[in-house]
């Protein structure tokens, strides 16, 4: 840690945010694509996974993006009333009611059935709803069916010819990118082959759409198809794996760190026990620290007695069970920790790192569900170069 954080912060948790790291991953995805076809689009939904919209959406926006997208109007008006001047595309439903909020801020909203579209088209006002059509090609989530493609062209071309709405993009999303497995990489090249059947059965329809769209960060990596006008990326950009099985780039690093400090210290004699329901006794004389982090903090109760943080570059095991506030750890080892000593949650530490990908591996889930996760009481701290850019308290 090169810079002197403030005394405030030595209290409790929070997550530091490197912003030079974020710009470095940037530039190396942006190498991936063929940028006289493709160019990112970043995806900052869920307040950038948990690292800050507005923040993030600045952050990119000086790399040169003009293309962000989120998952609905509230994180839509959100980074314009942030002062994003690039497009923004939301991927999700919005009710039709807010047609006119959307038109009035320049949002651009996915469009789901030919029924939404025409909802969209009545409510309009003056200006016209900007849309992008998503098509279902195997997600089973949103969008138009194209089991059938002609038909699928045909509601495509129903809703190009609606009055008070663009349709000036289409898109859709894969399932199984993620997936080096055989039958993995054959259901998203039928996914693909569908999509693009779709658009051209359109097209020849007499649609033009300035943006086609199908590859999320998965897929950037091991499916790019440079007919894709945009790569939304979204996990890859903050540095973590789509998958625990996929290799990434080399150089791209997880952009947050979840710090913490070492607010108590004691002995533990053997035959003494920690936290709720005393789940742990200890078979020794040990020493204890117990930090101020629990999974109120997004810190999951199910990493209980199976969890590592990182002290004085070196592994320290949780004990006991992880408290709505507090956790304790097994220091016996580790010399020189005081209170006050900084705890790495996850992220380096000397030679030792723990990222969210290894945490979310040890209780089953991915690591977007671990940054997406941390809550709002943790203070985003980001850092470009060593030293602070700005602290974000939410609460
Ligand atoms: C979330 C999302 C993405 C980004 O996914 P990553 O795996 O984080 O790259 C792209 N497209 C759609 C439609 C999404 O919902």
């Amino acid at each position: 840690m090169s810079y002197t954080l403030p005394e405030a912060f030595l209290r409790r948790t929070w997550a530091e945010i490197y912003l030079d790291r974020a710009e470095k991953n940037f530039d190396i995805l942006r190498n991936i694509i063929d940028p006289s076809f493709t160019r990112p689009a970043c995806v900052i939904k869920a307040n950038a996974y948990g690292h800050g919209d507005v923040q993030l959406m600045k952050c990119y926006a000086g790399k040169g993006t003009d293309f962000f997208t989120v998952s609905n109007i509230n994180e839509a008006l959100r980074l314009r009333e942030g002062g994003c001047e690039g497009d923004i595309l939301i991927l999700g439903w919005t009710s039709a009611l807010y047609a006119q909020t959307l038109a009035d801020n320049d949002i651009i909203q996915a469009v789901l059935s030919v029924e939404h579209a025409r909802e969209l088209s009545e409510n309009a006002g003056e200006k016209p709803v900007r849309v992008h059509i998503k098509l279902d090609t195997g997600m089973g989530r949103i969008g138009l069916l194209t089991d059938d493609t002609d038909r699928c062209a045909e509601e495509i071309s129903s809703i190009c010819t609606l009055e008070n709405i663009n349709a000036e993009g289409i898109f859709t999303h894969f399932a199984a990118a993620d997936s080096a497995d055989p039958d993995c990489f054959a259901y998203t090249d039928n996914q693909k082959r569908r999509f693009f059947e779709a658009v051209s059965k359109a097209e020849e329809k007499g649609c033009k759409f300035k943006e086609i769209h199908c590859l999320n960060s998965a897929a950037t990596l091991l499916h790019y198809d440079k007919r894709s006008t945009l790569a939304r990326m979204g996990i890859i950009l903050y540095g973590l794996k789509p998958d625990a099985s996929m290799e990434i780039p080399d150089g791209i690093k997880p952009v947050m760190e979840l710090k913490s400090v070492v607010s108590y210290i004691k002995k533990l004699k053997k035959g003494e026990s920690v936290s709720y329901g005393r789940t742990f006794v200890a078979d020794r004389d040990m020493t204890v620290a117990t930090i101020p982090a629990g999974y109120a903090d997004g810190y999951s109760r199910l990493l209980s007695g199976r969890n590592e943080v990182l002290i004085n570059g070196r592994r320290a095991k949780g004990v006991g069970r992880i408290c709505m506030d507090q956790m304790m750890v097994d220091i016996t080892h580790i010399p020189d920790v005081t209170e006050g000593t900084v705890v790495t949650l996850f992220g380096t530490d000397g030679g030792e790192t723990i990222t969210a990908d290894d945490l979310a591996s040890v209780y089953g889930t991915i690591g977007y569900e671990i940054i997406c996760g941390i809550n709002q009481r943790v203070p985003r701290i980001y850092i470009r170069n060593g030293s602070i850019a700005e602290i974000h308290e939410f609460i």
